[in-house]
């Protein structure tokens, strides 16, 4: 059970977010491009390929999995899937980002099958703006999931919404008073030039200074060390003490230097990094060596010696790398 990951830097790598679908009920424009061409179904890990890395990270020191996609509860079979992932001895947490659109009906049967916390996207309160920006979504639907998954017992509910000039700049403090109101916390990301969307991101980039100059004109904010394992930078709220707002800035505030973890996408690629194309092909392994486990733990050590020192994302925001972001495990 002692087993650690480490790159060839020395990081301790023991944190994996794993895509387990490239699908989702959405398009937003920030991640997908309008027509989008799924994988076929050969190409997708089953349930069984998606447990076997689980337990096989977990055995080789992972302690945080963050399921996601696409979509992660549009993926049949999702539940069980947590379960079996949340059993496995040694990991500290299972935890899950999704679009809110499924919680209504999923929230409480994840808590149960022992998913911790709940990261939901929101990048809007109005209505018409949501679908836009989301060009599926129903803004309604995903305020219930929201709900659903305040009352359903997670230890946290945390809100994600990207920024967008021209698109969501100008909610930021209505959705800032929003996980006011709900007392939960709320991320404000940085949109990150993954996969051609169809339009240039660098007219709508946002930086987290900009935003948070906005929220701080409405409120005084406290800086914190606080750090939950991820990328995000946190500030209080002096008079609202049970929210915090979190900024995730990969364009203005590189954060590769404290970097723990490895993404997987639902082709069982290895991504050693967000912003770099290193991949390890882990379905390949996995179906050369359907009973035989150190063949692919041999390959992973390996492939985590060569995890790129930092990614380069520039604010500019043009394309440097053509997954999208929903193929990454974002
Ligand atoms: N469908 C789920 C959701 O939307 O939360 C999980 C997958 S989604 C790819 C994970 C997170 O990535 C979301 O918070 C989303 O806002 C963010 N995201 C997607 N594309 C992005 C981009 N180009 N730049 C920054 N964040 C992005
Ligand atoms: Fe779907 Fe999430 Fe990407 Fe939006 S951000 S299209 S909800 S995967």
């Amino acid at each position: 059970m002692n087993a650690v990951m480490q790159d060839g830097f020395g990081r301790q790598i023991d944190y994996l977010r794993m895509s387990v679908t490239d699908r989702c009920d959405f398009r937003c424009v920030y991640c997908m491009a309008k027509n989008m061409t799924f994988l076929p179904r050969q190409q997708v890990l089953t349930l069984e390929e998606l447990q076997r890395l689980a337990t096989l990270f977990v055995g080789q020191g992972v302690r945080k999995i963050r399921l996601t996609g696409g979509e992660p509860l549009i993926r049949p079979g999702i539940v069980g899937l947590c379960r079996n992932i949340a059993a496995l001895p040694g990991l500290r947490e299972l935890v899950m980002t999704s679009n809110g659109s499924q919680l209504g009906r999923l929230a409480r049967p994840l808590v149960e099958a022992g998913v911790k916390r709940m990261n939901i996207s929101l990048d809007s309160l109005d209505g018409q703006k949501f679908r836009a920006i989301t060009r599926n979504g129903d803004l309604d639907q995903v305020l219930g999931g929201i709900e659903a998954a305040r009352g359903a017992g997670f230890e946290r509910v945390k809100l994600n919404c990207v920024v967008m000039k021209g698109r969501n700049f100008d909610e930021v403090p209505a959705l800032v008073q929003y996980a006011i109101d709900q007392r939960i916390d709320i991320s404000f990301i940085e949109e990150m030039p993954l996969g051609d969307v169809g339009r240039s991101r660098g007219e709508s980039f946002c930086s987290s200074d900009e935003v948070r100059t906005l929220i701080a004109g409405r409120h005084r904010l406290l800086d914190s060390t606080e750090n939950s394992g991820g990328p995000a930078r946190y500030v209080r709220l002096e008079r609202h003490p049970d929210t915090r707002i979190g900024f995730i800035s990969p364009n203005s505030h590189n954060f590769c230097g404290s970097c723990n973890r490895v993404r997987m996408t639902v082709e069982g690629k290895l991504l050693l990094c967000l912003g770099q194309e290193d991949a390890l092909d882990l379905r390949g392994l996995l179906r050369r060596y359907p009973l035989d486990d150190q063949p692919v733990i041999n390959a992973i050590h390996n492939a985590l010696r060569g995890k790129p020192l930092r990614h380069d994302f520039s604010p500019e925001g043009e394309v440097q790398i053509v997954r999208f972001m929903s193929m990454s495990g974002g």
